[in-house]
Order: C-alpha cells, then structure tokens, then sequence
C-alpha cells in the first residue's frame, strides 16, 4: 500500500489542533505506518519536500505573510483540509476583527512597529480552495483518524452535515434547552463533538461552528423569549465562530 504524504501547517492559532495528532498516541504508532507525516513541526525536525497528498492547516490567515504562504501550500498539495475552528472560520483569532488592533498590539508587544497584520483574521477558504474542513476548537481526533482512514481506502471522506441536537438526542441526552432553559446553540451548530457539553448538563457553545442551513436568527429570537441577557447570547454566538457567516449577522446585532 502506498503511504500517504502528509503536511501538517500551522498559521494563526494556539497549535491545540495539531496537538490532536499527537494526542492520538496509541493509533498514532499505527498510523506512521502507513501515513508519512513529510512536514510537521510540531512532532519532527526533519521536512520532506512536497508534493503533499494531504495538507492539514491549522489556524487563521492573519498576516500578509501568511496570505502567501498559504497558496504555496494550496499548489503543493493535492487535498487542503483545514482543520478547528480558527481554519474553518476563522475561530477565537477572529475575535480581533471587531477589536482596535493597533491599541492592543501596544499593550502586547514592546515593539509593535514591527508587527504587519491584515485588517482581519479569516479562514483559510478566503485564500485558497478548500477541498475538506474538519471543524471543532480543537479539532476532534476521532474524526481526524477517520478521516485519514477514508482516504488511504480509497473512499470519499464523510463528515457530519447534522446540527448538533441530532447527535445529543441519539445519545438519549435530556435537552438541557427544554428542561431546564439553558440557553444552548445545539439546534444551530455542527454535530461531530458527541454532543459533549449537553451530555454533561449544559448547553453547547457553539466551537463546531454552524451547522448547514443554520437558523441563528431564529434561535436569537428564542433566546431573547427565554430572557438570557444580551452579552450572554453575544458571547455564545461569538467566541469561537462568530466570524462564521451563518452567526456574525447575531454577533453584529449586539455590537
Ligand atoms: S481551533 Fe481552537 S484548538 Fe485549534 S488552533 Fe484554533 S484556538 Fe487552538
Ligand atoms: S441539549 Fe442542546 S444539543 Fe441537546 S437537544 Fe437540547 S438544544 Fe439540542
């Protein structure tokens, strides 16, 4: 069986993705032997050039160094796949997007004359094609290995297109939402998680990012009936995928 080629790349983004390879461990010892991981700074000194079967990026596009560095990846790889939320939508670095960067890069940094950031952090889509996206903050490892296992059979990669409150209810989870009013974002975001947080009593945050065709209009509304204070439904919607399409149009509204 040929072995698979693999990049692992990070851009703007706390490495907790990638980590999640490493965080595979014993199915990992399995996987090197069938997967090279050519280029992954995170586990190996050693690069292989390209080309790649498979890029997995991490992070979003935040600097104009990395708006091109990101399209040599896109021309050296046969498959991008971006993996978390920072890749997917441009995840917590986002957050900065509604912020003054110039007013917090004086407070970080000694010498911010020397930082040059795009005017806001994006996914990775909004540079190059994106051939598969993996969502979660961090990305799941289970999906990660499924995924990699898909493509070294040959077959066409599945990933979950249901909102998260399908999952939740398979599990024979008590809706935390109907019960007992917690607000949770289940019915607008991406399943894939195992429906973690409602299985431990409370609601999702939201860090799979939206679901298809999400309605999260109608879920504010539902929000704003149940009486969850306005900063409360801004944070849920915002804090690790509000720069998502489907929620910004919620997060602006309280800006
Ligand atoms: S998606 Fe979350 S875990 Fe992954 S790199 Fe971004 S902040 Fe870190
Ligand atoms: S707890 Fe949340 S995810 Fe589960 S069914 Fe209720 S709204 Fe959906």
């Amino acid at each position: 069986m040929k072995r698979l080629k693999v990049a692992v790349y990070k851009f703007s983004s706390c490495d907790g993705c990638q980590l999640q390879f490493l965080n595979m461990e014993e199915e990992l010892l399995q996987l090197v032997d069938i997967v090279d991981f050519a280029l992954f700074y995170e586990a190996r000194k050693a690069v292989e050039p390209g080309p790649y079967d498979i890029a997995f990026v991490e992070g979003a596009i935040s600097t104009p160094h990395e708006a091109e560095v990101i399209k040599k990846v896109r021309e050296e790889s046969n498959l991008v796949v971006a993996i978390g939320a920072c890749a997917t939508a441009g995840g917590i670095q986002a957050l900065r997007n509604w912020a003054n960067v110039d007013e917090y890069k004086q407070y970080v940094y000694p010498r911010p004359e020397y930082l040059e950031v795009l005017k806001n952090a994006e996914p990775i889509s909004k540079y190059v094609k994106v051939d598969y996206e993996l969502r979660g903050c961090p990305v799941s490892k289970e999906q990660l290995l499924l995924f990699i296992l898909q493509i070294i059979r040959g077959k066409r990669p599945t990933l979950p297109v249901s909102p998260l409150c399908i999952e939740c209810k398979i599990k024979g989870n008590v809706c935390v939402l109907v019960t007992r009013g917690i607000p949770c974002l289940g019915p607008v975001v991406m399943s894939g998680c195992g429906a973690l947080c409602p299985s431990y009593g409370r609601g999702c945050y939201g860090c799979y990012g939206p679901a298809v065709d999400a309605r999260a209009q109608t879920l504010n509304n539902y929000f704003k009936e149940l009486g969850v204070r306005p900063k409360d439904i801004q944070l849920m919607f915002k804090q690790f995928t509000g720069w998502a399409r489907e929620f910004k149009e919620v997060v602006e509204e309280y800006e």
